[in-house]
């Protein structure tokens, strides 16, 4: 079984890159300035242009174009973001996620304390 020092590859680099970016969207304001709609928006436009596993990039880039990011607020950006992630879930033939839960799984942690 391969261990961290080893380069990752691109189900680790994957794993690393949802739990970026799911966190990310977790914390991201409720009411965001423009400022950081902007920022958020350059965050996701670059994913196709520079994600080093070049398939999944342009896949990705081109889901992007067909569902335009939605950078309103945290609960938002959470949705979009989880349903983005589904579809890849679903074209590698993994379950899909379900999107209620994603405060739970990236934030807040299960109701039974578990995380704490
Ligand atoms: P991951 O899919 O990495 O998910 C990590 C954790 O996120 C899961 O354990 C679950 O708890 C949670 N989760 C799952 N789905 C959701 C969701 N919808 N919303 C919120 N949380 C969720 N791999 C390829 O082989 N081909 C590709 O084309 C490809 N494209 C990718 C594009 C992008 C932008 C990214 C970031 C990754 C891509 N990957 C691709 C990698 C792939 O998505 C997985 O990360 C990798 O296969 C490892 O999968 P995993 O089962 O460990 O869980």
């Amino acid at each position: 079984k391969r261990v961290g020092n080893c380069p990752p590859d691109s189900e680790e680099l994957g794993r690393a890159t949802w739990t970026f970016l799911h966190t990310t969207a977790a914390y991201y304001p409720e009411r965001p300035t423009p400022t950081q709609r902007a920022n958020m928006l350059s965050l996701i436009r670059a994913i196709p242009l520079l994600y080093p596993c070049s398939h999944c990039a342009d896949d990705f880039g081109q889901d992007v174009k067909e569902h335009a990011p939605d950078v309103s607020g945290r609960a938002g950006l959470s949705r979009w973001l989880c349903e983005r992630h589904n579809e890849v879930n679903k074209k590698l033939g993994k379950d899909t996620f379900d999107c209620a839960r994603t405060d739970e799984r990236w934030k807040d942690g299960p109701s039974d304390g578990s995380c704490d």
